[in-house]
């Protein structure tokens, strides 16, 4: 089968990813062998492919947004041509303190799909078949992809932001998953401030509808109630804090930060202000977020790239030219 494989030891300012033939891989138990129909390009994908995220295979096929239908392994719940979608979290051992309690986002044994396994920048991937998830039948292939992790992980950040309905809510840095929230937080009734850098994500922003849009180094005129950061950027999330009322937290949605800046604990935490991380996602987290985008429904702004441009399709991500998200496309 075709790939996109990364080779860990390759210099990491690009071209990241080299395209071949490599063996299909094998069915074996527990799992079911998927078709890949398309698989979106998250932005951990480029921190795996800079090297921000530590190498832990010398060869690595990426992707983690996989829409695939099975084609081998099929069980009673997973027929044949079954479509499913498979996120960042490929698996958990089952056993640990975190899955025992109800926590398995946090597992000690984790598998991550397109980074301890093989992903889906490929022609088939095999998966866990106990986490993959039925997709809702109103999306197509390419417009389903970015909600199975951008989508997902944004959606559990508001979770983790502890939101009401009705309140200010700040979202500072604006791709595709904060993008995807905002329509969930309109349905709550949210007020949406926006703080990017980008023009094309202001633009965005706007088309979405949100209550204010600032610049990078602009302060919402209001005082927020909860704020999700989705910039890999320590200081954005110095610039959330500082945007908070009493009792308000920060949600940070990134798996990697450049680095943390010394902040004034006096002025921005004290207060009972929280900073909270945003790690992984649970299955039931996929199923209730795939629920509620079916049901507004969220449909992403995508831009599809064949197997061949998946190196121009990270790019597109880096450079932050597209508004919306970028789908391979096998
Ligand atoms: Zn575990
Ligand atoms: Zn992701």
């Amino acid at each position: 089968m075709k790939a996109a494989i990364f080779t860990s030891v390759q210099a990491t300012t690009g071209p990241f990813l080299e395209i071949k033939e490599v063996p299909r891989p094998q069915p074996k138990a527990g799992h079911v062998l998927l078709r890949v129909l398309a698989c979106g390009v998250c932005r951990t994908d480029l921190h795996i492919v800079e090297g921000d995220l530590p190498p832990v295979r010398p060869q690595l096929i990426p992707g983690h947004q996989i829409v695939g239908e099975v084609v081998d392994g099929a069980t009673a719940d997973l027929p044949l041509g079954t479509r499913v979608g498979v996120s960042w979290m490929g698996g958990v051992d089952g056993n640990c303190w975190y899955c025992r309690h109800e926590m398995e986002k946090l597992c000690d044994n984790p598998t991550f799909t397109g980074y301890t396994v093989n992903g889906g920048y490929a022609e088939y991937a095999l998966v866990r078949d106990d986490f993959t998830f039925p997709l809702p039948a109103g999306l197509d292939n390419e417009h389903v992809a970015p909600l199975l992790s951008e989508g997902i992980i944004g959606f559990r950040s508001l979770h983790v932001a502890g939101i009401e309905p009705g309140e200010r809510v700040g979202l500072f840095g604006f791709g595709s998953s904060a993008s995807l929230a905002v329509p969930i937080l309109q349905s709550w009734k949210c007020e949406v401030y926006v703080v990017t850098r980008g023009e094309s994500h202001r633009r965005a922003a706007a088309s979405l509808g949100a209550t204010w849009i600032g610049k990078e180094d602009d302060k919402p005129p209001v005082e927020l109630d909860r704020a999700i950061t989705f910039a890999p950027s320590g200081k954005v999330v110095v610039s959330a804090l500082a945007s908070l009322r009493k009792g308000g937290v920060v949600a940070i949605n990134a798996i990697h930060l450049d680095q943390m800046p010394a902040f004034d604990y006096d002025k921005l935490l004290w207060g009972e202000r929280q900073i909270r991380s945003v790690a992984n996602m649970t299955r039931q987290d996929a199923r209730d977020f795939l629920g509620v985008a079916q049901a507004l429904p969220i449909r992403p702004h995508v831009t599809s790239f064949s197997l061949e441009e998946a190196n121009k399709a990270l790019l597109a991500v880096k450079k932050e030219t597209e508004s919306g998200s970028a789908v391979i496309v096998p």
